[in-house]
């Protein structure tokens, strides 16, 4: 009996470190965040990080001068956090794209950056 429980407990944990490895691979600021501030927003260091590889990879615009128009979050995940755009924030459409306020921020610093 103590020896099934024992194997049970042992396949839980490995489960368990599993799924943390993913989610450090995935969601790497996630577990920085930890330390201080709160855990569902990366860094602003890892936001303009990814903004600019969204930009080389061409999934955000070059250019700021790209019509914008702002509504209420469609439930639409953005693309610079991974996380979705609610009713209750702000979302801004690139055209093809739709980001936080907070992301499109990150995104403008960047372009304007060069
Ligand atoms: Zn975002």
């Amino acid at each position: 009996m103590y020896a099934r429980w024992a194997a049970t407990t042992a396949v839980i944990t490995s489960t368990q470190n599993r799924l943390l490895g993913s989610r450090r691979t995935l969601l790497p600021w996630q577990q920085r965040c930890i330390a201080g501030g709160s855990a569902d927003r990366p860094l602003e260091e890892d936001v303009q990080a990814r903004v600019r590889a969204l930009i080389e990879a061409g999934v955000l615009p070059r250019d700021t001068s790209k019509t914008l128009w702002v509504g209420k979050g469609s439930g639409a995940i953005c693309p610079v956090c991974q996380q979705p755009i609610t009713a209750d924030a702000y979302e801004f459409d690139l055209g093809d794209v739709l980001l936080h306020r907070d992301c499109h921020r990150a995104w403008q610093r960047e372009v304007r950056a060069g």
